[in-house]
């Protein structure tokens, strides 16, 4: 199954960049032809009520493809910490308010004097093709938290996770590195599994 257009539900640029090398890095042009970014409907704030980053994934993905009558391809995600009993999972982009948070910074201070630092990513993606189906795949990307902040590549709390493996953090590593073990990549590889069969 190709897509002719495919948008991805985020008004985040940053974000858009990072699905379209996965996705361009995993399937060539043989998921989506065409990937798009779409300002219009990126002002649709869709409420994330849901109790998992399936539901919330789910919520997105399906909003969009309503507004926009394409296949859409949305994310939800979030970084579970041990020590912190799993959080802030799914409040990992609430947890901090204000403008310019830094997510990094506050990890860092929950976490001084603790010993255990293993952590994992967690991304759910769905894709909502309307009047057709919607599917739901989730990745993982297990690693440690590092004592202090490194790199200035991706965003969030990239700059202090060091995944298995590895001893540079996600924000040392070349985009095309993260991007081919992330918690992001590992899900849409499942979902493009899926599709193929
Ligand atoms: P959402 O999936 O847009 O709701 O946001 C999840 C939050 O989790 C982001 O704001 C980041 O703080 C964090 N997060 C999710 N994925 C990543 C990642 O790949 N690197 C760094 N932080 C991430």
């Amino acid at each position: 199954m190709t897509f002719d257009r495919l948008i991805i539900a985020t008004g985040n640029q940053g974000k858009f960049r990072e699905f379209t090398q996965i996705i361009r890095a995993l399937s060539g042009e043989d998921f989506a032809r065409e990937i798009v970014f779409a300002p219009e409907v990126a002002s649709m704030i869709v409420e994330e009520t849901g109790r998992t980053y399936r539901e919330n994934s789910m919520l997105k993905a399906c909003a969009w493809a309503e507004e926009s009558g394409c296949p859409c391809l949305a994310d939800d995600s979030g970084l579970e910490v041990n020590a912190l009993g799993g959080a802030p999972g799914l409040y990992s982009a609430r947890v901090v308010k204000g403008a310019g948070v830094d997510y990094a910074a506050w990890l860092l201070s929950e976490m001084a004097g603790v010993q255990d630092r293993s952590a994992r990513f967690t991304a759910s993606l769905a894709l909502c093709v309307p009047d057709e189906f919607t599917l739901i795949t989730e990745g993982y990307c297990y690693g440690t938290i590092s004592d202090s902040p490194r790199g200035s590549n991706g965003f969030g709390y990239d700059p202090v996770f060091i995944p298995d493996g590895r001893t540079l953090t996600f924000a040392e590593l070349d985009s095309r590195v993260k991007n081919s073990i992330s918690h992001r990549s590992n899900a849409f590889r499942k979902l493009y599994a899926h599709l193929m069969r």
